[in-house]
Order: C-alpha cells, then structure tokens, then sequence
C-alpha cells in the first residue's frame, strides 16, 4: 500500500533550471505538477543564493551526479502542504500556507543510528537539495520547491531581506555550527581571540557571531575585495593569506585551503580549538606534528553541515544581528532564473560576496 499523497497541478508549470553536467549550459524544466507525501510541502521560492560547493560542482572541482537541479539556500513562501499534520519549524511552531520559510540543506528520517545520535545531516537516508540526480523539484533554483518531511525549516520574518533569509539554510546555519564546535563551554568570548580563515559569507557570518560574543577576531584571505567586508562584521583585523594570524584559541578554517588547514595547530593558542569546516573534497592532506597537537593541548574538530537547533540559532542570529550589522550588503543584485549561467558566472568570478537567482522578478 502506497502512503497517501496529494496532487498539486501547477498552472503555469513550475519551472526548474537542469543542470546537464560540466561545461553544458542549464536548461529550463517544466513541471506541470507535483505530488506531496505526508509532511511533505511546496514552497513557491523567493530567492535561492549561489553556494560555493554549487560552483564546485558546475566546474567539475566536485563530482556531482548530472542533470540534476542545483541550488540549496532558499527561501520562499509556502504554497501546499502535503496531507496529514502539518510540519513544524525548528522552533515548533505549525508551519501554514503563506509561511515565508528559510529552508534547510537535508532532510533525515529522525529514526536511525545518526538521527538518535543527533547527526540528522549524517542520516543513513540522508536527503539534500540541490544534490539530488533527476528531473525534479529538489533544488533551489526554481520556481517550487518541493520539501520532503523531515527537512528543518524556520519561519523566518516578513522584513528580513531575502538574500539573509536564503543563506540561512547553508552557510549562516553551518557558521552557526563552526561557531558552536569552536566555543563550547568558553560563553562570554570578551578578552579571546579567534582567527577565521576564510571571508566568504560563510566567514564573514561566523566573525560576526565571534565579535558579537566578545572575541577579537583575525580574518584571513588572499582575496583583498573579500577582506574588505570583514571590518563591518567585526573583524579586528584581516590579513592576507602570507601573514601570520596571532595565536588564537579558536580557529575555524572555513576557506577549504589546505594551507590554512596545515597551519592551524602552530597557530592555535595552547588548550584552544581547531576547527576543520571548509574541506569537502579530496586534495588537502594534513602534514601536522602530532606533538603540536599534544604539547598545545589542542582539540581539533570537523563540522559538516548542520541540526536543526544550529538552523534554529542561525534564524534567530540572522533577524537580529541585521539591525546591528550590514548583512544585506553581503549580497549582489539577483539575476532572473533564466540567467542563472550568468549568474554563476558573477558569483565565481566574486562580483559579490553572495549572488542570487529570482524566478518571479
Ligand atoms: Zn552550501
Ligand atoms: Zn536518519
């Protein structure tokens, strides 16, 4: 016996940009319709963000199954939900059509070893958007997207500017995570330093959560026009990545250069914390001296993805630290959908720190 579903006939279709693989220009699919499972929701999108993983994997740098619809920081507005209750947010509350929703990167079964574990985002059914193979609605860079049960989501406010809203289904809830392994037990972070390498948005959002807390932060980026954010996140400093940070006891590589990687315990403060978050693809062995790590007392960590508490705490972070610090600017003029190329283009060649795509300009 199937479980039920509820049809949902889309008029005019929805439209999803497929991605054919390397060096093939996307195509545009239309889906006249969709059925949602129960817990299941279609979400009308607002704007989808340009990850840094989505241009790895259109160049090829990371193996991604093609065609597939990419696109995994979004927001949009709910539109049906699937029968049987309906799902809730991160912070428990009812999730009903009309909703504006950041959407998580996963979506886990809750039920098997690393779910009970409290790694929902290493499920052994594990489900991402923008990761999955097919002609689907699975990604962010669409008209709908169509969210499995299980997925966290966080009703987000009405004036959050859209493009703080998308990102915070990737990088504000993984700065949130990075931040999180990086400080345990440490609370008031006044008088602390942290180095964070890296000054993308995922960067430039875990310094702002760092210097908030207290911390005098160093940020570290070959990338001049990246650095140049940081100050107004709160860095205390940012450096070139030939300059030596001063010993810190948290350091987040965040950046996937193995070089920031293989300083971190020589630049790490006796019983501070390495944490590892940037490194997703093969290519960045560690050439460490074992006893840097014992003699400094360091503990080292990795963090992938994120829970959806960390989801919860970035949507919360994110509404208000806009008050106080300029996290729209992060973000460029969004494209039409139909130009995501384009649009891929502006954010690999760094026009802006984060690029958008819009299917209803
Ligand atoms: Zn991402
Ligand atoms: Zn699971």
């Amino acid at each position: 016996m199937s479980a039920p579903s509820r049809t949902i006939r889309l008029d005019p279709p929805a439209t999803a940009m497929l991605w054919p693989g390397v060096g093939l220009a996307h195509r545009a699919l239309r889906v006249p319709e969709v059925a949602l499972g129960s817990g299941e929701l279609l979400v009308e999108v607002e704007l989808a963000t340009v990850c840094g993983s989505d241009l790895h994997t259109v160049s090829g740098r990371r193996p991604g199954p093609a065609p597939m619809v990419l696109g995994h920081e979004t927001v949009g507005r709910v539109a049906h939900l699937g029968p049987g209750p309906a799902p809730v947010d991160v912070r428990g509350r009812s999730v009903a059509p009309g909703d504006r929703v950041a959407v998580g990167i996963y979506a886990a079964c809750g039920h098997c070893p690393a779910c009970r574990r409290g790694l929902p985002q290493k499920c052994a059914h594990l489900f991402k958007y923008g990761h999955a193979p097919g002609e689907s609605l699975h990604g962010g860079y669409a008209s709908h997207l169509h969210v499995r049960a299980g997925t966290p989501l966080a009703v987000v406010p009405e004036d959050l500017p859209a493009g703080v809203a998308a990102a915070i289904g990737c990088a504000a809830a993984t700065a949130v995570a990075a931040v999180a392994a990086g400080t345990t037990g440490l609370g008031d972070l006044t008088g602390r330093r942290a180095t964070v390498c890296g000054a993308g948005l995922l960067g430039l959002l875990a310094t702002a959560m760092l210097a908030e807390r207290g911390a005098s932060v160093t940020v570290i980026d070959p990338d001049a026009s990246r650095r140049a954010a940081a100050p107004a996140m709160g860095a205390a400093a940012a450096l070139d990545a030939t300059a030596e940070p001063p010993e810190a006891e948290v350091y987040l590589e965040l950046s996937g250069a193995a070089a920031a990687a293989r300083a971190a315990p020589r630049r790490t403060a006796v019983g501070g914390v390495v944490v590892l978050a940037g490194t997703v693809s093969p290519g960045a062995p560690l050439d460490w001296e074992a006893q840097d790590v014992v003699r400094r007392l360091l503990t080292v960590r990795g963090v992938h993805n994120y829970t959806p508490a960390h989801l919860a705490e970035a949507a919360a972070w994110s509404a208000e630290a806009t008050a106080r610090r300029p996290l729209a600017d992060l973000f460029g003029v969004a494209h039409p959908l139909a130009d995501l190329d384009q649009a891929l283009e502006e954010a690999a060649c760094g026009a802006a720190v984060r690029v958008g795509v819009v299917p209803h300009a």
